[in-house]
């Protein structure tokens, strides 16, 4: 997918250099974050060897996770190799934009955030001593924000042997901007101050270094960087023409608020438009639900006659010697097997010839009554053949 991609990366107001690093790929639209710590500008080393080894794996068509997992057996093998390096180690937050959707990889305190519809939400979740307090529900996040142990990393490349790596996935509507950027900027800015430079700023280069700018006026205590990524607007064109091409499915009302195409990089931003490209979606599921509640509706009241026609019906019939009254159809119907409702007394050899034929292949009623009527019929014919033996049976005397 081709994307509009801005750069930006700064050393800020207190550091002597810059130790992040960033990875900007566009043919393969793959972008990364890199933000380095150890002394001796080790921590420079550090991004920059994680964000080359990413390049290479993922240049070979690698997956990201794995990238990644190898990028950190570099960093640690760099270390281990170097005694001046030793400790030394980086974030990392990746992201592929492929198929209309983004996958991230993530370690550490750099994010990735979706900006759409106007909206910032962070997609990563931090690595970090604080935000772990947080979501424990030991500090707010404004303590957090605040807090002089905020920079402190929980997990990292390069620092052991093997890493664990979250990864996200996103699906992209053709208006949305991803950003990926080190702690030097969120530590600086709120994420409703990020968000407006977001806003404000159409082209992506200018609002990567807007960014940048904003987070150096708020004090810029660390180093700064900033990729902003915004989806291919030619998409978002072609897209609208062939909407408009199979508009003879399209409902009269989208011809009055049918807004599309989101004028993000005309640089004309209006937030009243943004609304138009959410609500086409709930519009296309209501045509779905036109035809499929109305089959529904035929398919279970198909299924219920049947049932009923399964369920509603009794036979008698033998098993084991005796007479038993059934619920259902003999041999069963469809998914319904016929069940036992009254496992009787009655002996089937006592019934006359005639009758056992009838019941071998089980005599039906539309009702349980008829069959329960059946039953007492078949019970007094055969208390009557009883009676009549024993009294025609002579008792020798006591
Ligand atoms: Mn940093």
């Amino acid at each position: 997918m081709k994307v509009r991609v801005g750069v930006a990366t700064d050393v800020g107001r207190r550091r002597s250099a810059n130790e992040d690093s960033y990875l900007r790929r566009d043919d393969d639209a793959v972008f990364a974050v890199a933000d380095g710590m150890g002394g001796h500008r080790a921590g420079d080393v550090a991004s920059a060897t994680a964000l080359e080894a990413l390049e290479q794996r993922l240049g070979d068509g690698g997956d990201l996770v794995e990238a990644i997992v190898s990028a950190n057996a570099e960093v640690f093998d760099k270390a281990r190799a170097n005694p001046e390096m030793r400790g030394m180690g980086t974030t990392v937050t990746a992201v592929r934009v492929k198929d209309e959707a983004a996958v991230f990889g993530h370690v550490g305190d750099s994010r990735a955030y979706l900006f759409r519809d106007g909206e910032l939400t962070q997609v990563t979740e931090d690595h970090s001593l604080v935000e772990e307090l947080v979501r424990e529900g030991r500090l707010t996040p404004e303590e957090a924000a605040v807090h002089p142990q905020r920079s402190i990393v929980t997990r990292a490349l390069g620092v052991d042997e093997s890493v664990d790596v979250d990864t996200y996935e996103v699906d992209l509507l053709p208006a949305d901007r991803i950003l990926v950027c080190s702690d030097g900027l969120t530590s600086m800015l709120r994420d409703d101050q990020i968000a407006e430079v977001l806003r404000g700023t159409a082209d992506p280069q200018a609002a990567a270094e807007n960014l940048v700018e904003a987070a150096n006026r708020a004090g810029g205590e660390d180093n700064i960087t900033t990729i902003v990524i915004d989806l291919d607007p030619g998409k978002q064109r072609a897209r609208k023409k062939a909407m408009a091409a199979s508009k003879v499915v399209e409902p009269p009302a989208d011809e009055a608020t049918g807004q599309w195409e989101y004028p993000l990089v005309a640089g004309d931003d209006e937030p009243e438009d943004e609304p138009a490209v959410a609500a086409r979606r709930p519009r296309r599921y209501r045509r779905a639900l036109l035809w499929i509640v109305p089959f529904l509706l035929v398919v279970m009241v198909a299924v219920a006659a049947m049932w009923w026609y399964a369920r509603s019906t009794y036979y008698v019939g033998g098993d084991r010697g005796r007479v038993v009254l059934y619920q259902g159809v003999p041999g069963g119907f469809l998914i319904w097997d016929a069940t036992v409702e009254e496992r009787t007394d009655i002996r089937v050899g006592d019934l006359t010839e005639e009758r056992q034929a009838d019941l071998a292949d089980g005599h039906r009623f539309s009702g349980e009554r008829g069959a329960e009527l059946f039953v007492e019929r078949l019970e007094r014919s055969t208390t009557t053949t009883t009676t009549s033996t024993t009294t025609t049976i002579p008792v020798p005397p006591a």
